[in-house]
């Protein structure tokens, strides 16, 4: 049985959800141009638009540069957000209120220190961003693109909110918050051999199923594997089967197996 509590949150939610209804036109559209969600189960789907509704009503989207952000991408962005929280609600995105959409990548300016004490400035092209407390930035014309990037394993929104779940413990260290440091070794059991791997491949300048940006660290490496798992999740499955069931585990759902369960 149901606490007072958890009745209280349902109904609330249940009224947030009827009064951000996403239009079923839009919906289908929106569907229709996101190949990775349109095959996943009914049930699922409509799980997903119901925590599109309630990510649209928590989150402020802010268009940059001229951009102005329509309902269609709102929902656009929503809807590949939730993806990877589609077991556990919205609570890991807590921590932050504010989607930043730029119209296209951005360059940002970079300084790291050296070994030697001086800094090297570089510039970096971005086409996401998620920083800790801070908004979520994305580019527009990639996230419009995941369609047909889904065939390469692209997919900035999920790769920015796949850094979100990662920094929920306050580290970008590719190890999301888990239940107990047994799991933490689990995951890095699992996670560092592969991201070894795919650093040995991408130097080896061999085509590479994830992203060879992965290599850069485990944390990004955490973050192309999140992507590959919901765009190509069989070839994820064939090909790094250890890793697929890591992050089956860890988002409760088996894309592969189109049993969305
Ligand atoms: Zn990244």
């Amino acid at each position: 049985m149901k606490s007072l509590l958890q009745r209280w949150r349902a109904g609330r939610e249940a009224r947030v959800v009827a009064r951000r209804a996403i239009p079923d036109t839009l919906w289908h559209a929106t569907l229709a141009g996101l190949p990775f969600l349109a095959r996943r189960h009914e049930a699922d789907q409509a799980e997903l638009r119901r925590l599109a509704s309630l990510f649209l009503d928590r989150k402020e989207f802010t268009g940059a540069n001229g951009l102005v952000v329509d309902d269609a991408m709102a929902v656009c962005i929503a809807a590949q957000a939730v993806l990877p929280v589609l077991r556990v609600g919205l609570a890991p995105y807590d921590g932050f209120v504010g989607i930043v959409v730029q119209p296209d990548e951005v360059v940002a300016r970079r300084e790291v220190l050296d070994d030697h004490g001086l800094v090297h400035a570089y510039d970096e092209v971005l086409a996401g961003e998620a920083m800790e407390g801070g908004p979520v930035m994305l580019s527009w014309r990639d996230v419009a693109e995941a369609g047909t990037s889904a065939d390469w394993g692209y997919n900035v929104v999920i790769h920015e909110f796949a850094h979100v779940l990662d920094m929920g413990d306050g580290m970008a260290d590719g190890v999301p918050p888990l239940p107990s440091a047994e799991a933490r070794r689990q995951w890095l059991a699992v996670l560092m051999p592969a991201w070894d791997r795919l650093g040995e491949q991408v130097a080896c300048g061999y085509d590479t199923l994830l992203d060879p940006y992965g290599a850069q660290g485990p944390e990004e490496f955490f973050a192309v594997a999140c992507e590959t798992f919901f765009v190509q999740p069989n070839e994820l499955r064939a090909e790094h089967p250890a890793l697929y069931g890591l992050l089956a585990r860890y988002f409760q759902q088996d894309p592969a197996g189109f049993t969305g369960g």
